[in-house]
């Protein structure tokens, strides 16, 4: 899915790449002072090193979902080790959400993956790439809408930019009234 359709001024933040030590600790920290929740999709190597980071993710209310073991990109290895990646994550995990490193994956592994919902996005903060400003991305925020589904990294590389970014969009968004929804398991 790349998103919701809905009435509701709904939006879902989601978090990718983590659990890590500072990076996803200062996430949950900002998310528990502005009483919202999200979804994070974790790694299965991240969940096995920072196993009490992954608990407190869950026992704050938080969704989880899949991002493979080591975030293999679905076009350069070989299905039966993408697919392998993911039940292995799915082992840590024990999500019904998957979503593809980078965004990407031959379509054709829809079909080994019905037990999962497979989610995209709609937003994408750019976090993790300084040439984009955060003016722009600021700009690009204000037309977020009802059911749009945000993408930032809880990752080392994005950590600098996020806690910029992430406290601007989500007074913007509280501003203009959305709640801020965990993606559903299938
Ligand atoms: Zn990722």
């Amino acid at each position: 899915m790349w998103g919701f359709s809905c009435p509701e001024k709904k939006i879902y933040l989601t978090f990718d790449d983590g659990p890590l030590p500072e990076v996803t600790e200062w996430v949950l920290d900002f998310l528990d002072k502005e009483k919202l929740q999200a979804t994070f999709f974790c790694l299965g190597k991240h969940v096995v090193a920072h196993p009490s980071i992954f608990e407190r993710i869950k026992s704050y209310g938080h969704a989880t979902g899949n991002h493979t073991f080591a975030h293999e990109h679905g076009l350069k290895v070989s299905k039966d080790t993408y697919l392998n990646s993911i039940e292995k994550a799915n082992e840590h995990i024990q999500s019904t959400l998957f979503r593809p490193p980078y965004g990407r994956m031959p379509r054709s592994y829809d079909r080994h993956l019905n037990n999962y919902s497979i989610v995209m996005w709609t937003w994408l903060s750019y976090d993790f790439d300084p040439s984009v400003s955060v003016e722009k991305i600021m700009k690009s925020a204000r037309d977020i809408r009802n059911g749009d589904i945000l993408v930032f990294h809880d990752n080392e590389k994005s950590f600098e930019r996020l806690k910029i970014l992430l406290p601007q969009v989500v007074s913007m968004l509280k501003e203009k009234g959305f709640s801020f929804e965990t993606i559903p398991s299938l």
